[in-house]
C-alpha cells in the first residue's frame, strides 16, 4: 500500500493512467532526480487501437496488453501501484483512490484517458458491447464465437437475429471492426460452421452523420464505404440507434434490427474523474490545458493524452484523441518535469503529426495527415501498419504481431477465434 507521505528529499511525480500518455511521461522521467509514481486500476498497459484485432481473434492478449511493471520497473526511480484514482485535491496536493491511500505529490501527471459515452442510449450500458479495454474486446470475441455456436447447435437462432451484428459509429473504431467482423464472418467463420446458413449473417454499421470517417476527406470516405461495401457491410448512415435490447437493436428510424451483438465505437467522454478537479472542463469533458500542458494555475499539473484538451498553435484546432498525441504529449511532459527538477529551461508542446488512419481490412486501410496529404490501398495499409508498430510498447510486443500479422496475411486464419471458458 502507498503511503500518503512523502520521506524521501526528492520531489515526487505521481502519474495518474498507464495509457500511452502516463507511461510516455514515465518512461521519460527515467532519469529524473525524483520518485515517480504510476498509478492505473489494471496492473497492465492496454493497446487500444488494436483491440479489435483482438475482438476478431487476430492477435494474443499479450500483443494488445502489456505488464505496466515490465514497461517500466527496470527505472530505479519509478513504482507502480493497481489503484482506481476516485479525485485530486488540487490545493492539498493529493489524489484519493478507491482501494489506496492518498497520496500526494510535487508533480502530478493527469493522463486517466477518455471513456465510452452511450449519449443516454436506452439499454445501451446494460446490452452494448463497447471497445475501449481489454475486458471488452475479449468478451466480444467470447459473444462472437458463443452466438456461432449457439446457432450451430439450434438453427432457429439464426432467425431471431443470432448472428447478426450491428456496428454503432462510423469513424474509424466503428469502421475498422466493422471490416474486421465481415472478414472474420465471411472468412475463417464460414468454414468453421458449414452447416449454419450464412446468408442470414449480416454485419451493419450505423452512423448517425450524413457519411462515415467525416474527419476524412470526401475520397477518403467514399474508398472506405466502398471498401466496406465489398466485404458485405451494411452501411446506414443519417439515423441513430435509440434502444437495444439483448436481441434487437432500434434505430431512431423506427425500424428494429434482430442481432444479440452491438458494439459500441461511437463517442467518448473525458475520464470522469476529471471533474473532481472543479474547473470548467471543455468539449467532451476534457481539460483545456496551457501551451506546456500544464493545467491554467497550476503549473505543478500536467493533463496528457485524450483527457486534455490540447490546442495546435499552428491549426488552431483541438488535436484528435490519438495514441501518437497521447504518446508525445506524454513524453513531452515527462522531458518537461525532469528539466524543470534539473532547474532547466522547459518548451512548449509542437505535435508532430504521424497522420490519422484507419485499415478496414486486407489490403485496405487510408490514412490523411494534418496538412491533407492522403493514401489508400495497400501503401496505407504499410503506414498504418509502421505507425502502429512504433507506438507498441517493446520490441517483444512489435515483435508478436508482426508474426501474428503475417501469419493471417499468409494463411487467412485468425487463429484466437476461440473461447476459454471461466471456471
Ligand atoms: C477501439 C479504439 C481504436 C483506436 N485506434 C486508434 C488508432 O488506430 N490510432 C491511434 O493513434 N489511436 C487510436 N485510438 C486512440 C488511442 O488509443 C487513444 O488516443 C490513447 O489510448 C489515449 O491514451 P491515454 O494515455 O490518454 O489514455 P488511455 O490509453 O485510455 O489510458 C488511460 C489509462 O488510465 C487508466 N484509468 C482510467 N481511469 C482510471 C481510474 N479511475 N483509476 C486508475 N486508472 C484509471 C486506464 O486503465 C488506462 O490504462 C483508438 C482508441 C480506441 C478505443
Amino acid at each position: 500500500m502507498a503511503s500518503s507521505g512523502n520521506s524521501s528529499t526528492r520531489p515526487r511525480v505521481l502519474i495518474l493512467g498507464g495509457g500511452f500518455g502516463g507511461v510516455g511521461a514515465a518512461q521519460k522521467l527515467e532519469d529524473a532526480d525524483a520518485d515517480v509514481v504510476l498509478v492505473d486500476r489494471h496492473d497492465y498497459h492496454t493497446f487500444q487501437p488494436l483491440l479489435y484485432q483482438l475482438a476478431t481473434g487476430l492477435l494474443e492478449q499479450t500483443a494488445v496488453g502489456h505488464s505496466l511493471r515490465d514497461l517500466v520497473g527496470h527505472q530505479d526511480n519509478t513504482v507502480v501501484h493497481q489503484g482506481t484514482v476516485s479525485a485530486v485535491d488540487l490545493d492539498k496536493r493529493e489524489a484519493r483512490f478507491d482501494d489506496l491511500e492518498p497520496i500526494t505529490y510535487d508533480y502530478l501527471v493527469f493522463g486517466l484517458g477518455a471513456q465510452v459515452n452511450f449519449f443516454g442510449t436506452e439499454g445501451a450500458p446494460e446490452h452494448a458491447f463497447p471497445m475501449y479495454t481489454l475486458p471488452h474486446a475479449t468478451n466480444l470475441k467470447d459473444h462472437l464465437v458463443e452466438r456461432w455456436e449457439a446457432a450451430d447447435h439450434d438453427p432457429s437462432l439464426i432467425d431471431d437475429g443470432a448472428l447478426n451484428v450491428v456496428i454503432v459509429g462510423g469513424g474509424p473504431t466503428g469502421v475498422e471492426t466493422a471490416g474486421a467482423i465481415a472478414e472474420l464472418y465471411r472468412g475463417e467463420l464460414v468454414k468453421d460452421y458449414p452447416e449454419v446458413s450464412q446468408d442470414q449473417a449480416r454485419v451493419v454499421l450505423v452512423e448517425a452523420g450524413p457519411e462515415l470517417f467525416m474527419m476524412f476527406k470526401p475520397k477518403l470516405r467514399e474508398y472506405a464505404t466502398k471498401a466496406l461495401t465489398d466485404r458485405t457491410v451494411e452501411i446506414k448512415t443519417g439515423t441513430a440507434v435509440s434502444a437495444v435490447s439483448p436481441t434487437r437493436v432500434t434505430l431512431k428510424s423506427g425500424e428494429e434490427i434482430k442481432a444479440h451483438t452491438l458494439v459500441w465505437g461511437a463517442g467518448l467522454q473525458g475520464n470522469p474523474v476529471g471533474q473532481s478537479l472543479g474547473l470548467d472542463l471543455e468539449r467532451g469533458n476534457r481539460i483545456g490545458v496551457d501551451p506546456d500542458l500544464s493545467l491554467p494555475g497550476h503549473p505543478e499539473v500536467y493533463v496528457v493524452g485524450d483527457v486534455a484538451a490540447i490546442v495546435d498553435p499552428e491549426s488552431k484546432q483541438v488535436l484528435p484523441q490519438l495514441g501518437s498525441v497521447a504518446l508525445q504529449s506524454g513524453e513531452h511532459v515527462g522531458e518537461t518535469i525532469t528539466r524543470r527538477i534539473a532547474g532547466k529551461k522547459t518548451k512548449p508542446f509542437a505535435y508532430k503529426d504521424k497522420g490519422t488512419m484507419a485499415t478496414i481490412g486486407r489490403g485496405a486501410a487510408c490514412v490523411q495527415m494534418l496538412r491533407g496529404r492522403t493514401m489508400t490501398g495497400k501503401k496505407a495499409q504499410v503506414a498504418w501498419g509502421a505507425v502502429h508498430l512504433a507506438l507498441l510498447p517493446t520490441n517483444e510486443d512489435r515483435a508478436k504481431a508482426i508474426v501474428d500479422w503475417t501469419g493471417a496475411t499468409l494463411t487467412h486464419q485468425r487463429a484466437g477465434r476461440f473461447t476459454v471458458e471461466q471456471s
